[in-house]
């Protein structure tokens, strides 16, 4: 065990990519990566950590901060729920303890927010508690270090944080567990690992046994299901009509065309001249594959207000606000990736 520390320990070390995270010991920078790093490749999480922190730069500017302007920095990046969670994690830490960021695991797990992995992110490298974690990529190194023959989804997981838990290196818990990160996201890849760059391949089990490619086992996730939808993109000379989703639903705080699920009657407004099915635009989550049918409206600027309102009223349940939003100032409001491929489907080919 020693050993094994020691040797990636030091190949962390000498191999680490350079990443703006892994310049700072702010528990607070820390926290912002690690929840936007889940899902997330590294290269698309960079520009929005360096964006978010200056926006948002200690616990306090994000706990102050709308949820507007929250979500309006996170758009693009997907998963919203982690933005969302993360706003009210801040605000309960100025609420409760002044914006400081609790100190251990077992403390930062009680933060809204905060799950397992990401409390032991934040207290290994942050305050150098000597406490494992288990990301996709640590599962994956651990299971097939350990050949842990257990589906990683269900109790393989838990014996691979109590791996975790028993390995850490107790004077470099942080490194160590970046190294075991880094070792799964750079050697110790999902197919095709680079075994003979691994700085501890003489004592992994799976490739002694020849069992790298069946490990880690991980029970078949069920294909996304299909969802139809409809959308009207209603607009005038300088604005179009957003809805901002309500907090508790899928992409919540985010703003879009309104919206409805489903094959039924749309209760878009009688007054409106709406071309209907102008596009179809498919769009793919983790859990749904997303069919919207869009219809359009191009009208007068009272017939856009009176729209929004009865919009507000009609699709209350999902939105909590329903406003026309000037079309040069759609940057200022958070469209997720899915409303941008609605309203450019929307829009006459020029
Ligand atoms: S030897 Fe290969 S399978 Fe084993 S930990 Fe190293 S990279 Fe992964």
């Amino acid at each position: 065990m020693p050993s094994l520390r020691r040797r990636l320990l030091a190949w962390y070390r000498a191999h680490r990519r350079d990443l703006p995270w892994r310049r700072t010991r702010d528990p607070y920078a820390i926290w912002v990566s690690e929840i936007m790093l889940q899902q997330t490749r590294v290269d698309t999480v960079v520009p929005y950590y360096e964006r978010f922190l200056t926006a948002f730069p200690t616990v306090r500017a994000l706990a102050d901060a709308s949820s507007d302007e929250v979500m309006r920095a996170w758009a693009g990046l997907g998963y919203y729920r982690r933005a969302r969670m993360m706003h009210e994690g801040a605000r309960q830490l100025r609420d409760q303890a002044g914006g400081a960021v609790p100190t251990t695991r077992d403390e930062l797990r009680a933060v809204r927010g905060i799950g397992p992995y990401t409390a032991g992110a934040i207290a290994s490298i942050a305050f150098g508690e000597a406490v494992g974690l288990v990301d996709g990529n640590v599962a994956r190194v651990l299971s097939r270090l350990f050949a842990i023959d257990l589906d990683m989804k269900a109790s393989g997981a838990r014996v691979a944080a109590e791996i975790a838990d028993a390995l850490v290196a107790p004077r470099a818990p942080g490194d160590f567990n970046q190294a075991l990160m880094e070792l799964g996201a750079t050697v110790c890849t999902p197919r095709g690992p680079a075994c003979h760059a691994c700085p501890v391949a003489d004592v992994c089990r799976a490739r002694t046994e020849r069992r790298v490619d069946a490990l880690p086992r991980v029970a078949p996730r069920a294909a996304p299901r299909g969802l139809a939808m409809r959308a009207l993109v209603a607009t005038s000379a300088e604005a179009v009509v957003l809805g901002r989703r309500r907090a508790t639903l899928r992409f919540g705080g985010m703003w879009e065309p309104p919206c409805i699920e489903g094959e039924g009657e749309a209760p878009w407004p009688t007054w409106l001249t709406i071309a209907r099915d102008v596009a179809l635009v498919r769009h793919v989550l983790t859990h749904r594959r997303l069919e919207v049918t869009v219809d359009a409206s191009h009208g007068r600027a009272s017939a856009l207000e009176r729209a929004c309102v009865a919009l507000a009223t009609s699709l209350g349940d999902t939105y909590d606000a329903v406003c026309a939003v000037r079309t040069d100032a759609l940057d200022s409001v958070g469209l997720s990736t899915l409303a941008k491929k609605v309203l450019a489907a929307a829009r006459p080919p020029a």
